[in-house]
């Protein structure tokens, strides 16, 4: 590879506990060699969106805060945020030798790149309220974007790449957020107690309109500029409301003062989870996470279509066309319990094995497949050759035979999902 070949490389500002604070881009220098028949350290990105906790992350991790939201850790080979591993972003050594890093069977179906993108999230305050395509809408809305000339990183585009979005979130601690569109006879309920006159016509859609059909217009009238007045006595209806089911949606209304999806956010299921359930969101269905810790799987995209709870890009026609108005009860993953908990949601692109260790006994990973172990609690150890402490990840290539892992505390393992149906 000549100079003019050289790839810009990030530098990286490396704390003790390998957790990556902060990165810029310099120019090419030496690449380092990888070898992909040991697992690797990653270096792993801590985004600090402003939803995110300050002191979630390095109370679980026993780091110290560093004044700054950390909302999101992501491991993974996305070319946004890619965690190094033996010093070269991932998706760079994946894309070397892919057959190697990701196993024929993954590389064949998914290319030469990691199919899914591992997250830990601490949420302080609610994030947006957004919905993903489906596949083909992914890929026709890129290709649309693409051909109008939309900078891939303009602030308007909203399709980055063309592939869909499906994710999970297993809760670590108590965790809560908004998922799927309710029975719309129990959102006009909730709506007539907020006393609020000029709902009326909205409620009477609710209650006699067919269910998608109803779920569709009021959402619609809701994020219209008409409704702004309306929106207006809501949030001020909502504002007191410390307690009962209405709370949850007093404390968006009291984070995002004035916000259009204060009002649509009173449509969804509110949905916790306790420690270990996970919840799965397919193509379509609305959602927005309003607090606690998670760890996160998804497919390897970042195609999010906002219309509310946000400082980030809203682009409420394309989201009126992905969302599906279906009223839908929120989607808990159950795990299967093998002597470990493994998460199998339908998504080709990912599943999430948690391990309890015990200290007394050992587990074995498979071979074969790409892998991300993360430790969340206490201490896991791959082979004899890597420790993970809280908050530390490794990446293991498919080209590493089984091989164990034991020691004493929470760790989570992603691979790619069952896509041999
Ligand atoms: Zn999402």
């Amino acid at each position: 590879m000549g100079p003019a070949a050289a790839t810009a490389r990030p530098r990286v500002r490396v704390r003790g506990d390998g957790v990556l604070r902060s990165i810029t881009t310099i120019g090419a220098d030496a690449v380092p060699q990888s070898d992909l028949t040991a697992p690797l350290r990653l270096v792993t990105v801590i985004r600090p969106y402003d939803w995110g906790s300050v002191s979630a992350l390095p109370e679980l991790f026993g780091t110290e805060p560093t004044g700054e939201p950390q909302a999101e850790l992501w491991m993974g080979a996305h070319p946004g945020a890619p965690s190094l591993a033996g010093g070269v972003p991932l998706n760079e050594l994946i894309a070397r030798d892919p057959v190697a890093a990701l196993g024929e069977r993954t590389a064949a179906r998914f290319g030469a790149a990691l199919p899914y993108l591992l997250k830990v999230l601490a949420i302080e305050r609610p994030l947006s309220l957004q919905v993903h395509p489906t596949a083909e809408q992914a890929r026709a809305g890129y290709a649309a974007e693409t051909a109008r000339g939309i900078p891939l990183d303009d602030f308007a585009r909203t399709y980055k790449d063309a592939s869909h979005k499906p994710e999970m979130v297993c809760a670590v601690t108590p965790f809560h957020g908004l998922c799927g569109f309710r029975d719309p006879a129990a959102t006009a309920d909730l709506l007539d107690g907020l006393g609020v006159p000029g709902l009326a016509p909205w409620i009477a859609t609710l209650r006699g309109a067919e269910p998608a059909r109803a779920v569709r217009e009021v959402f619609a009238a809701m994020l219209d500029d008409a409704a702004r007045p309306l929106r207006a006595e809501i949030e001020r209806a909502l504002l007191d409301r410390h307690d009962g089911d209405q709370a949850v949606y007093g404390d968006i209304a009291r984070a995002y003062p004035g916000d259009p999806g204060i009002a649509a956010a009173l449509l969804l299921n509110h949905v916790s989870l306790r420690p270990g359930e996970a919840l799965y969101l397919g193509a379509g269905v609305p959602h927005a996470y309003l607090g606690g810790i998670g760890v996160e799987i998804m497919a390897n995209s970042d195609n999010v279509l906002r219309c509310g709870l946000t400082s980030k890009h809203v682009d409420v026609p394309e989201l009126m066309r992905v969302v599906d108005f279906a009223p839908s009860e929120p989607f808990l993953v159950e795990p299967a319990h093998e002597g470990a908990y493994a998460y199998r949601p339908p998504a080709a692109e990912f599943g999430l094995t948690r391990y309890e260790l015990t200290g007394e006994e050992a587990a074995v990973l498979p071979g074969g497949v790409p892998q991300i172990v993360l430790c969340v609690e206490g201490e896991g150890r791959l082979g004899d050759e890597l420790t993970l402490r809280p908050g530390q990840s490794a990446f293991v290539p498919a080209a590493v035979p089984s091989m164990l892992l034991s020691g004493k505390g929470t760790i989570y393992r992603a691979q790619p999902g069952d896509f041999t149906m």
